[in-house]
């Protein structure tokens, strides 16, 4: 099949690529390069052997976006692009709201215009809010996420519904992931944000590899297991393969919205992050409890068995190879 890829060069995007072209798929990506390089185009052809059509270009710019829908017969996208830092859009709601909302705004109508209506989009667990249990079921409604990062998704998945209700061509699927961590084995592609990180692994690689001397853990008094949070840890190579599997479904499917959630179905606490990261890599990472993270849910994980018995998937990787396999391109980037 042929499939646009937005966000393509960012870190789940590079990760579907791969596996796309494993599955001998023909993609096409757009990205602007925000927060990715376009030396990731060379490492895919690398990992795949295999090309890579990219166009540098944003989504929200109508004109490029109907050039790539013309220049290429498009059948499906998936959608990664977006920016994605929850506490930068609590700084910059504008910016979250006009990049995040108005990309996907874009690229529906081209879409339409081009009678392509085959689209998986990313969505994210933020979109449950907080509920009563911690054990997130597709079939739960969603509650309003505390921070714009979080609304865009929520309010994109309904502008998704609503389309889908009035123009009963459209198959969209939602994957809604958990907490991806891990990267590719080859160590040439995995996610390595620039200046301080604010999640738990990356800040962790930083700590590994020196360039940060401690890591916080936020809060050691919850009602959990040890008194961290709990969450839903996914290899990245899991989650990549879970687009292929949505995809596959999405073709034979009859038209309408499709939900799944895409976790481990596993609570980890952070500081079983911590030790399985210590032990599986022989290195010893410092750390300190420090206060809670405001806004910071206590727990919660997945219930993937829809995913499982509609898509025929589930994850593959453990806890260790995910901490291990984030080390390895930690380590390969900074040689
Ligand atoms: P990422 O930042 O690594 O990748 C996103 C890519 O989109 C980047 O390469 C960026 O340059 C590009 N981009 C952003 N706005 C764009 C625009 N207007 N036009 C063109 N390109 C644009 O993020 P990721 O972790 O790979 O996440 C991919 C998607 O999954 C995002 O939509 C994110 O919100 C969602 N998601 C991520 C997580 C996570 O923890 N990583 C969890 C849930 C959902
Ligand atoms: N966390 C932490 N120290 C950090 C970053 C994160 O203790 O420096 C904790 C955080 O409180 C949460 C878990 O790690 O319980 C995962 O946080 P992350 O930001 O990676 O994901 P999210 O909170 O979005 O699920």
């Amino acid at each position: 099949m042929k499939i646009l890829i937005t966000g393509g060069t960012g870190y789940i995007g590079s990760h579907t690529c791969v596996e796309l072209l494993n599955e001998n798929h023909e993609i096409i990506i757009v990205d602007n390069l925000y927060n990715s390089k376009k030396t990731v185009i060379e490492k895919i052809q690398n990992i795949t052997n295999k090309k890579v059509k990219f166009y540098e270009a944003d989504v929200s710019d109508k004109n490029r976006l109907e050039n790539i829908f013309e220049e290429n017969d498009i059948e499906a996208v998936i959608h990664f692009a977006g920016l994605k830092a929850v506490g930068e859009s609590v700084k910059m709601p504008l910016t979250y709201y006009r990049n995040n909302i108005d990309s996907t705004l874009t690229l529906l109508e081209v879409m339409s215009e081009h009678n392509c209506k085959n689209l998986v989009f990313s969505s994210s667990a933020t979109v449950y809010g907080e509920q009563e249990e911690p054990v997130y079921v597709e079939s739960m409604k969603r509650k309003e996420p505390s921070n714009p990062y979080g609304k865009t998704k929520a309010m994109i998945e309904q502008i998704l519904e609503d389309l889908s209700i009035s123009d009963p061509e459209w198959k969209i699927t939602l994957l809604r992931y958990f907490n991806p961590i891990g990267a590719h084995k080859s160590g040439e592609i995995g996610e390595d944000p620039n200046g301080i990180p604010n999640n738990l692994m990356p800040y962790i690689l930083k700590v590994a590899i020196q360039e940060l001397p401690e890591l916080t853990i936020f809060g050691k008094d919850y009602d959990t297991k040890d008194g961290t949070c709990i969450r839903d840890y996914i290899h990245v190579v899991d989650l990549a393969k879970g687009h292929i599997k949505a995809l596959e479904h999405l073709t034979k499917a009859t038209p309408g919205t499709y939900i799944y959630n895409l976790g481990s179905g596993q609570g980890i606490s952070v500081q079983e992050i911590v030790t399985t990261f210590e032990k599986v890599n022989n290195i010893k990472i410092d750390y300190k409890f420090g206060p809670r993270r405001e806004g910071d849910l206590p727990g919660f994980y997945s219930d993937a068995s829809k995913a499982y018995k509609e898509l025929g998937w589930k994850v593959e990787e453990t806890l260790e190879t995910m901490c291990k396999d984030s080390y390895n391109y930690i380590k390969n980037q900074k040689q």
